[in-house]
Formats: structure tokens, sequence, C-alpha cells
């Protein structure tokens, strides 16, 4: 074969802008040089991860990126490492945050909510089925693609091989929508994730989270494990219904929480006019596209990221490589053509 294998360096890319930053990465917009592809690169410093121990989480995030192939879940293109960073190459979703544009109209009506949640649901359905739990579902981590429907992103706190109500034991994920279990540290599974379900719903439709508070996280954390959250009057009663079954503190009450799992929340009456199978084939018309003039257009994307230089501050090769055992499987190509 005279194709010679090499491995892919940042350096095959131009960096556009900044389009995200998150707890552990800062996300870029870059152009592949030899393809013209433009893709959203998460970057992640390996000092940063070993100091906060997030080694096992984003092997996890790696893992389950390559495993997972779902309309409603960002797709994994390559991945590539130097002694000092790991880079994650994503599809590029250009419709931005769900967050940035709640932020704008304060709240969505019922009807918007449930075409996002639809998809939220079909996709935590699709991991629940390969044993994954997502643990982070907020509208941060939902992104916008070209033809207006959603996409996950962000992997970095979800777990696989979770069969039973108890397979997770970390304390972990955004304070605001941490299921109560999670706060008793009894032992957690696949129902967290309809908890935050619930709590993205109540988001879009009330504009704040079900349990919120500034500053206070004591108080923040005895809400969650024992009080119940306000319901407009304005809500309708089967929304409300929904609500609370997915608020249920005990998971193997809550919606979601027992065998059937999605089924049992795709057949509650909020969802009664919801073809599941339209849906998926992205056959409704959105609730809103967005309006791109290039691949390459960042005008859904806060100007807090857009305004800061995308430069890749990392010399490759300088630093000695003291995880390369830990990050040993992390490259990928999903062309197959290279490998690490
Ligand atoms: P962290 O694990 O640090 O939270 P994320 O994976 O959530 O990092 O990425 C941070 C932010 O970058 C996201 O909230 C989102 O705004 C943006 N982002 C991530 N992936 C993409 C993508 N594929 N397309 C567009 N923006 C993205
Ligand atoms: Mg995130």
């Amino acid at each position: 074969m005279d194709f010679e294998e090499r491995k892919l360096t940042i350096d095959d890319f131009s960096l556009l802008k900044v389009v995200g930053k998150g707890s552990y990465g800062t996300v870029m917009l870059a152009r592949k040089d030899d393809t013209d592809e433009v893709l959203a690169i998460k970057m992640l410093e390996k000092s940063d991860l070993k100091k906060r121990r997030q080694e096992v989480h984003i092997m996890s995030e790696r893992t389950i990126l390559e495993t997972i192939d779902h309309p409603f879940i960002v797709s994994l293109r390559y991945a590539f490492q130097n002694s000092e960073k790991l880079y994650f190459c994503l599809e590029f979703c250009p419709g931005g945050e769900l967050f940035y544009h709640l932020q704008r109209v304060e709240s969505f009506n019922e009807e918007v909510a449930r075409f996002y949640s639809a998809q939220m649901i079909l996709a935590l359905e699709h991991l629940h089925k390969h044993n994954v739990i997502y643990r982070d579902l907020k509208p941060e981590n939902v992104l916008i693609n070209t033809d207006g429907y959603i996409k996950l992103t962000d992997f970095g706190l979800a777990k696989e091989n979770i069969v039973t109500d108890k397979d997770a034991q970390s304390f972990c994920g955004t304070p605001e929508y941490l299921a109560p279990e999670i706060l008793l540290r009894k032992g957690h599974g696949k129902p967290v994730d309809w908890w935050s379900l619930g709590s993205i719903i109540y988001e879009m439709i009330v504009g704040l989270p079900p349990f919120y508070q500034n500053d206070d996280k004591d108080k923040l954390f005895k809400d969650i494990k024992y009080g119940e959250p306000e319901y407009p009057e304005e809500m309708s009663p089967a929304c409300k219904d929904l609500l609370q079954g997915l608020f249920k503190k005990d998971p193997g009450e809550r919606l979601g929480g027992s065998k059937s799992n999605a089924d049992e929340i795709k057949s509650h009456p909020w969802y009664s006019q919801v073809d599941w199978e339209i849906i998926k084939e992205k056959k409704i018309i959105p609730p809103f596209k967005p309006d791109l003039d290039s691949d390459d257009d960042t005008k859904y994307i806060d100007s807090e990221f857009t305004d800061m230089l995308p430069i890749d501050s990392a010399a490759d090769g300088a630093v000695l490589d003291s995880g390369s055992l830990t990050w040993k499987d992390f490259s990928f190509d999903s062309n197959k053509m290279m490998t690490d």
C-alpha cells in the first residue's frame, strides 16, 4: 500500500473561533486543511485532568462517543493527542446552545419544550439501551444543529456498564440538576437522567430550573432532597403531572424508573400527540432553524467566546508525557484510515 499512515495533529487544522468553554474543555471551531470540513475541537489539558482526577471520565467520554451513533447525539470524527493535550474533533452544531436561545426569550411554550424534550428522551433511551447514563443534561449541553434538531454534547460525566440503580457511585454533575439519590450518595443509575429531563423541561417552560438558589448550595441540596418545586398556574395539568412523575425522589418510583424505562415517559399524556418515529426521522418542521451564511457562521454563539483568540497554547512534544499509558487508546479516526 503506498498510502502512508500519518497521525493527525492540531497542525492539520486551521483554528477559526472559540465557540465554547466548559469546566474542563475549550471548544474551537476549526477547518481541516486537506478536506475543508468544519469541526468543533474540544481541547483538554492532561495535567488539569490528572489534577482533577478526570482521567477515567474522559476515557469513558472517548469510548462512548465512538460507540454511540444516534441522530440526536453529537458524533466524533477524530480524536488525537500530544504530550500535553487531548483533542476531540466533533461535528460542529452551528445553532448554538439551547441555553443561548432560552436566555433570549426567557421561556418556551409547552409545544416547543415538548419538541426538544422528545428528542432528549430518544437520545437518553438510546444511551440507556447501551447501559450508558449521561448525567449532565442541562441547557448548555444541548446544541441546535443546522436542521433545527438537537444534539447532546459533552459526555464527560457519562458512565458505561450501568445496569442497576446502584451501579454508579461518584458525586458529580451540575448542582441544580443533581438527582436526590446522587446527593444521598446511595448509588445511582439510569433514573438520574429522567430526573434531569424533568429539570430541563421545567426550565424550558418556567425559565429557571425547578430547584434554584443563587448562592446557597446547602439550601439547594436540601430542597432537591426534601422539597417540591413550584408549578405556575398556567402550566397544563398534563405537564405538571409529567413533571411530578419525573421529580419522584425515589428512583424506583420515578417515571422511567421501572424496567420499561423510556416507554413509560413516551406514553405519558403530555406526549400523546407525539409520533416518536416522525421525530426520529426529523419530519416535523422545527420551531427554529438556524439562518446560516456559511459553514463556519457563529452568529448563534455568545460573543463572550467568539471574541477570544483561537490559539492552541500547547507546544507539541515539549513536555515529558507522564500519562502516556492512561491515554494509550485515546486516538481515533471515524474514517478508520489512521490509528495511533
Ligand atoms: P465541558 O466538558 O468542559 O463542559 P463541553 O463538551 O460541554 O465541555 O463543551 C463546552 C461548550 O462548547 C458547550 O457547552 C458548547 O457550547 C460548546 N460545544 C461543545 N461541543 C460543540 C459542538 N460539537 N458544536 C458546537 N459547540 C460545541
Ligand atoms: Mg459541558
